[in-house]
């Protein structure tokens, strides 16, 4: 694999292309640290993923950040993985190594730093709604911080999967927990009047994390509020997993706090 002179080639692929922080997030780092990157979102249909990929590697592209729908071919394309990649099941991330592509998951770490602040979770319980890419990712941050963990998911046969891999349950949604995370897209704008659970089964002093950010107050968040629990918005965990991504190639972490800002300004601008 070549490597490109001048700056670092960085960027994202995804597809629909529409909407996404990443630019902002991973500009803002290179810029607090000095690096001398740029960065840019590539629009990749899924039957074009495997040539965007090869495209990397002869374009001597440094990182690729990896979004829906294309985390599982980017894991299937690198020459190889991170042990939670593999776990997981998807990659977010594409970083050339040498000469090889080397396939990350970052998205359950951006779940542990969303959570360490928020206090010592060992043998807490945990409900987890959904059992797509990013529940994967949740379940596999929370089995690793020692919480014991339920799965609820609309297809119940998703669930029983993700359960038997990551060493989860396959709960019903009125079990009980001390962490609720929703990891379906449920609330997401624009239909940001639905929510994943009705307000009944919100328990308080319990703790309702919701991994969607736009908006960054869901439904589930302001019931969850209402109802007297501690609650968490999905844009740390998005701040936190692009930090590690950037760590992971310039060795160099940035600031999530500035990366934050720069991400809520973007959020108001928009
Ligand atoms: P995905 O792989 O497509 O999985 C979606 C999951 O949500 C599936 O379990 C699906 O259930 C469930 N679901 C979808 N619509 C539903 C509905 N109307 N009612 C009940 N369940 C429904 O997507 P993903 O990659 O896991 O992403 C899910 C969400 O996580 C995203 O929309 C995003 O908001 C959030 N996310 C946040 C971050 C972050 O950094 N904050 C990162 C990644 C993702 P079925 O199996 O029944 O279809």
């Amino acid at each position: 694999m070549s490597e490109s002179p001048g700056p670092a080639l960085c960027g994202v692929i995804l597809h629909p292309a529409g909407h996404t922080l990443s630019p902002v997030l991973h500009l803002e780092a290179y810029a607090e640290l000095g690096l001398d990157a740029h960065y840019h979102a590539f629009d990749v249909p899924l039957q074009s993923a495997p040539a965007a990929i090869d495209g990397m590697r002869a374009l001597g592209i440094r990182q690729l950040s990896v979004s829906l729908p294309l985390k599982e071919v980017a894991l299937e394309r690198a020459d190889r993985a991170s042990a939670a990649a593999s776990a997981i099941g998807a990659a977010n991330t594409l970083t050339r190594v040498g000469e090889d592509l080397v396939a990350d998951n970052t998205d359950w770490i951006g779940v542990q730093r969303t959570l360490a602040p928020l206090g010592d979770w060992r043998d807490a319980r945990a409900l987890v709604l959904g059992a797509g890419g990013a529940a994967r990712a949740v379940v596999y941050a929370l089995r690793e911080l020692g919480l014991e963990v339920g799965v609820w998911n609309r297809t119940r046969t998703r669930a029983e999967k993700i359960a038997a891999e990551l060493g989860a349950a396959v709960v019903e949604q009125d079990a009980s927990w001390d962490l609720l995370v929703n990891a379906t897209p449920v609330g997401m704008y624009p239909h940001s009047d639905h929510t994943p659970l009705p307000d009944d089964r919100l328990r308080a002093g319990g703790t309702v994390f919701d991994t969607v950010y736009r908006p960054l107050e869901t439904r589930l968040l302001r019931e969850a509020s209402a109802r007297g629990c501690r609650v968490q918005d999905g844009l740390d965990m998005l701040v936190h997993q692009a930090a590690e991504q950037v760590r992971l190639w310039s060795g160099r972490t940035p600031s999530a706090q500035r990366m934050r800002r720069a991400a809520l300004a973007a959020i108001a601008a928009a």
